[in-house]
């Protein structure tokens, strides 16, 4: 471990020197971004199993080299999600582990690549999933990495955990999260850093999906117009009482997403479906939305609504936990000079899990940029030493 120089007092010589640490995570940022550059280069869309599998071999293979244990969790509906543990210092054998969160799963389907290439300009890093988040699995790589080469092993036990289907729900990853949360000292989730500043993020709202289904009555829309139900007309009432559930001020919104129904203009339409997503800001407004969804009555008697979904990730909420994380990952940054700013986002991720679970939980400390799920999806290259500096400074001290 870097340390200041001998002539310096026994105190100050107890401090690691964070700018040596610094100015190494700076002569690394070239592998930092080759490592990137070999993950966005491996397309792992969250549907695609045989995608998402081979990501995670190749992690595995990584880890395992820097001397991780390494354990596929085998999922038949999704991409397998991979354990890596590593064991801490022989002198220390009853602290808990510290669990580094992430997935490797991306929202853009196979072939996004030929389109939008990773590619580096002006300082920034492009590609499907640079930033959400595969630019934070590599700040996990070399934050160990740089911990083992100045400490001669690791201060103490981490268990890494990627996921592979955070981006679709984590329905078949979320158990192994909870339980390994659950023998941790504390979570630390490397999704994207909130805005350009590099906000980490303290506080995350809730997410729902729902889906609503309307069975009405067909009919020949020219010969028995009189006859039908149309079930699209009755979504679309429906979408209008959606609509005032919204309380942004309260920070509750639901949105119509994605509208199904009908089969031909000339029949008057026996089915539609609407895909609804639900944010919600603390735990105790789930059950409200809930019920109000669940309550909903046909207009048309002739009829039928059924909601099936639920509130799938509860809020993560600024618990005495989550903000004492803050803290420790302010004052790390003021070492290098650096203002750490925490935000309060719209977007869910497995730290929503941990956080629920009352397990002290920072999110958004892996890569700055913007773009996240879009065409454009960016990091900027010169924000990765200290990031990767922030992340080693939190696996010693959480
Ligand atoms: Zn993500």
């Amino acid at each position: 471990m870097p340390r200041k120089k001998k002539n310096e007092s026994e105190a100050a010589s107890a401090q690691p020197a964070w700018a040596d640490r610094l100015r190494y995570f700076s002569q690394h940022q070239d592998r930092m971004v080759a490592t990137i550059r070999e993950l966005v280069e491996i397309e792992s869309p969250s549907d695609n199993k045989q995608s998402v599998d081979r990501i995670a071999a190749f992690l595995a293979r990584k880890f395992k080299a820097l001397g991780g244990r390494t354990q596929l969790h085998r999922s038949d509906d999704f991409g397998d999600s991979l354990q890596i543990d590593f064991s801490g210092a022989s002198t220390m054998p009853n602290c808990k582990p510290v669990l580094l969160l992430g997935h490797y799963d991306t929202v853009y389907p196979l072939g996004t690549l030929a389109n939008m290439p990773c590619k580096v300009e002006n300082g920034r890093m492009r590609g499907p999933g640079a930033l959400d988040m595969k630019s934070g699995i590599a700040l996990m790589f070399h934050a160990i990495e740089a911990l083992q080469a100045w400490h001669g092993e690791l201060p103490r036990p981490v268990t890494v955990f990627l996921v592979s289907d955070e981006e679709v729900g984590s329905h078949s990853s979320r158990k192994i999260t909870e339980a390994l949360a659950r023998k941790s000292a504390g979570v630390l989730v490397l999704e994207p850093a909130a805005g350009l500043r590099g906000a980490v993020k303290t506080a995350r709202k809730g997410v729902g999906e729902y889906m609503l289904h309307v069975r009405g009555v067909a009919a020949h829309a020219g010969l028995d117009p009189g006859k039908g139900h149309s079930a699209i007309l009755e979504l679309s009432r429906q979408i209008a009482v959606l609509a005032k559930l919204n309380n942004l001020r309260q920070g509750v919104s639901v949105n119509p997403g994605v509208i199904h129904g009908g089969t031909r203009t000339n029949v008057i339409a026996a089915d539609a479906s609407l895909g609804i997503d639900v944010r919600i800001k603390s735990a105790k407004q789930a059950s409200g939305v809930d019920r109000k969804l669940r309550s909903l009555k046909p207009f048309d008697k002739h009829c039928t609504l059924e909601i099936t979904g639920n509130i799938n990730r509860l809020p993560m909420e600024r618990t005495a936990g989550v903000a004492a994380l803050y803290k420790k990952a302010q004052s790390i940054a003021r070492e290098v000079g650096w203002t750490l700013d925490e935000a309060a986002v719209g977007g869910g991720s497995d730290g929503n899990f941990t956080a629920g679970m009352g397990i002290p939980t920072l999110d958004g400390l892996g890569g700055v940029g913007e773009g996240a799920h879009a065409t454009h999806e960016f990091i900027v290259i010169s924000e990765l030493p200290r990031r990767a500096l922030l992340l080693a400074g939190m696996i010693e001290s959480v």
